[in-house]
Parts: C-alpha cells; sequence; structure tokens
C-alpha cells in the first residue's frame, strides 16, 4: 500500500539529518516540504517568530494545541530551559505515532509528553492528571474552529494567569476571525499581530500573539 505524507516525512528526517541534532530535523522538515511535498507545519517563516517569542519568554510549562508530526514540536522544545515541560495533543493516532518518532530522533522525548486525544477532553483534565498549576505559552495549531472554544475551556479551567502567553497560528490563512475578534477585544488580553507568509507559500499569514491580563 502506499505510504503516507508524514511516513515519507519522517523518511526524510531519518535520511537527511543529524539524530539528537533539532535543528537538523527542523531544517530535514522545511527541506522536504519546501521542495518534495508541502505539509503543515507552521514552517520556518513563521517558525522563526515563534523561536523569538519562546525565547523571549524562556516558558517552563508549555501546551501546544496540534501535533501533527512533531515539527512545531521540536521547534519550542529545542529551545527550553532544563527542567521545562512540554506538553503537545494530538487526536490523530497516526499522526501522533509518527511525531513520537520525530520527537525522539531529535532527541526531545524527555521534555515532551505527546497525549493522544482530543483538546476539549484533555484541557479539563490538564490539572488533576498532569499536574499543571498553570501554563506559561500556549501554542494553538489545531483546528481552526477550536481557537476560541479551547481558549474559553482553558481560562474556565483555571490553566492561564497573568501573563501567560497564547500564540495562535494561522489567523490570516485559512484564518480565525471569531477569535480574533475576542483576543483583540477582550479587556482581559493584549493581543498584536506578526505578520508573516503561510508555511511554504508566499500567501500572508501570520501569528496572534495574545497576552493574558487576568
Ligand atoms: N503544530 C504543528 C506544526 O506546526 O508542526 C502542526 C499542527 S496541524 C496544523 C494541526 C493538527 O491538529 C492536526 O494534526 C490535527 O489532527 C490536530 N487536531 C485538530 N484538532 C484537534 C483537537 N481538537 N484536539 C487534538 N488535536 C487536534
Ligand atoms: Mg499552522
Amino acid at each position: 500500500t502506499k505510504s503516507t505524507r508524514p511516513q515519507r516525512l519522517l523518511k526524510a528526517v531519518q535520511k537527511h539529518s543529524t539524530r539528537g541534532d533539532p535543528q537538523s530535523v527542523i531544517s530535514a522538515i522545511d527541506h522536504f516540504c519546501r521542495h518534495r511535498e508541502w505539509a503543515m507545519n507552521v514552517g520556518d517563516e513563521k517558525g522563526s517568530i515563534l523561536d523569538s517569542v519562546v525565547s523571549e519568554l524562556n516558558p517552563e510549562k508549555v501546551l501546544e494545541l496540534g501535533t501533527y508530526c512533531g515539527y512545531s514540536t521540536v521547534r519550542i522544545a529545542r529551545l527550553l530551559p532544563p527542567g521545562a515541560r512540554l506538553i503537545t495533543l494530538e487526536f490523530n493516532a497516526d499522526y501522533a505515532a509518527i511525531a513520537r518518532q520525530v520527537i525522539a530522533w531529535a532527541g526531545l522525548e524527555d521534555k515532551v509528553q505527546l497525549v493522544e486525544g482530543a483538546s476539549g477532553d484533555w484541557i479539563p483534565r490538564m490539572k488533576e492528571h498532569f499536574g499543571i498549576e498553570t501554563f506559561d505559552f500556549v501554542f494553538l495549531d489545531h483546528w481552526k474552529d477550536r481557537y476560541l472554544p479551547d481558549t474559553k475551556l482553558m481560562e474556565d479551567c483555571g490553566l492561564l494567569r497573568k501573563g501567560t502567553v497564547l500564540l495562535a497560528d494561522n489567523v490570516i490563512c485559512p484564518g480565525v476571525p471569531d477569535y480574533l475578534e475576542y483576543v483583540r477585544n477582550s479587556l482581559s488580553y493584549k493581543s498584536c499581530y506578526f505578520k508573516s507568509h503561510l508555511e511554504y507559500t508566499k500567501a500572508e499569514d501570520g501569528l496572534e500573539k495574545s497576552v493574558f491580563l487576568g
């Protein structure tokens, strides 16, 4: 039977990157997606914005919504301080299986907990199941109709604190108008847009960074 795109992406990682070297894993995936097959990773251009937000924040507790093959997981985890933890949620078992191998290949499995399941089911269980008080940083990159309900769910579950940073991908393409309208007009957030391009294309897209004010 024909292989899937995530399986071919993993093969490219194993062939063209160095085990234990996250930067080489990132480069191998970007090269594969730019020259072979497009895939829905945050990509290199928006990825460098993601890098600067993570580096500036130096977060200890991170939540990622939407793992796919683990590209952004590797990107974020490689910048985390010792002892920091990244929980990433993925509800597609085939993608999760690939992501586990990509994360392990990058040598980052000690920093990353990949949780299989839907965000709406797991967010309410974060405190009891993982002993999380609050997250310092949340990267939203799952299905776009879930950004707003999951943000409200994180608020209701007490997972955000004054200063928690939400970074949302694809706010222009495909776009998340309900989420943008909420974080830009709510007095509980200070929000700003980072203009960029849709991964591996020239189409406008960007990231919205929203600081929770409590
Ligand atoms: N963040 C990844 C990166 O940049 O490398 C890309 C993530 S991809 C755009 C979105 C992923 O979210 C898909 O793999 C999809 O299966 C997953 N997903 C979508 N809705 C979800 C939900 N409600 N809970 C868990 N995973 C979800
Ligand atoms: Mg995205």
